[in-house]
């Protein structure tokens, strides 16, 4: 499918798809840039990589697919990094959790010399572990990966990213980017807000209290996600500023509108609130 795929960035989500891609033969040559000399070694003796860089300008030198696979802020700097070696021929695609940013970002970098492979990816599919030993070529099996194509984007392209997903096991989505960012500001990034708001409130109790030590199976499925990368939630807090703030006020009021139900003792409008999330929850499966 690809002779020379370059991944920049072999953490859980560039090695697990370069994991896939090994495992399905999908590439003649697999190469990646990291900061870390370990992860280069890793991939290599894991069987992953045929070559590992430093430099992405270099690693990027006759690829036909580019995947950016770092947290949403390194993206630009990477984008300046590879735009004196990539041709109209190279697909660039990211799997960045936000859409907008990443696209303002090649906006600003490329202009009006927007490659026509760039292919806005996201993977609906992750996990709280990071890193390449967390990887998992089933990782995307049965998951759906959402495209945010520009309009310069090549249908050659779109076709080629859309195969490759495909051949992962996933379900390929194409949307707006603005939609995207709204959708997952509240399924995704809000709920990832309030796990860690919830933890980080507790861990204060904590010193004086142990209260972790009498939390169940509720506390851990709620907050499983607050194990998460900092770093890679930080900035998706920040890069969709926007839909985040308006999910977060969305929130603010139906929570206080549960308090005032609380103190009103409307044990009516309780049930009625309960009910239908539970339905819902139970429809989603
Ligand atoms: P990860 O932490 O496992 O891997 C990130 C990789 O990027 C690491 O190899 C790290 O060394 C490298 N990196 C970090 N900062 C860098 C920088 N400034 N320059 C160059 N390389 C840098 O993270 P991940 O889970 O693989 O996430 C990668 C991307 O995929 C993120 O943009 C994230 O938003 C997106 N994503 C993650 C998930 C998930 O559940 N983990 C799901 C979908 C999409």
């Amino acid at each position: 499918m690809f002779e020379k795929v370059c991944f920049i960035g072999l953490g859980l989500i560039g090695a697990s798809l370069a994991q896939a891609m090994r495992d399905k033969k999908l590439a003649k040559s697999i190469v990646a840039v990291s900061r870390s000399q370990s992860t280069i070694d890793k991939g290599i003796n894991y069987g992953l990589l045929d070559a590992g860089f430093d430099d992405a300008a270099l690693a990027v030198q006759g690829a036909d697919l580019v995947v950016i696979a770092t947290p949403v802020q390194a993206v630009k700097k990477i984008f300046e990094q590879i735009k004196p070696i990539i041709t109209d021929k190279t697909i660039i695609m990211d799997v960045g959790s936000t859409k907008g940013n990443i696209i303002a970002d090649a906006s600003a970098v490329f202009g009006e010399d927007m490659p026509k492979g760039f292919v806005p990816a996201h993977p609906i599919a992750g996990a709280e572990k990071s890193g390449i030993d967390a990887r998992n070529a089933k990782l995307f099996d049965n998951h759906k990966i959402i495209l945010t194509p520009l309009d310069t984007t090549s249908k050659q392209a779109v076709k080629k990213v859309i195969a490759l997903w495909e051949q992962t096991g996933a379900e390929v989505v194409t949307m707006p980017a603005d939609y995207h960012d709204k959708v997952l500001a509240r399924t995704s990034h809000l709920p990832h807000l309030l796990a860690y708001n919830l933890v980080a409130q507790l861990a204060k109790h904590n010193d004086n209290m142990d209260i972790f030590r009498f939390a169940a199976g509720g506390f851990r499925d709620f907050t499983r996600i607050a194990a998460s990368d900092p770093t890679m939630w930080h900035d998706i807090f920040y890069a969709n500023k926007t839909a985040l703030l308006d999910a977060i006020d969305e929130f603010s009021e139906q929570l206080s509108q549960l308090k005032t139900i609380i103190e009103t003792n409307d044990s009516e409008r309780m049930l009625g609130v309960l009910t239908q999330a539970q339905a819902a929850r139970q429809h989603f499966g």
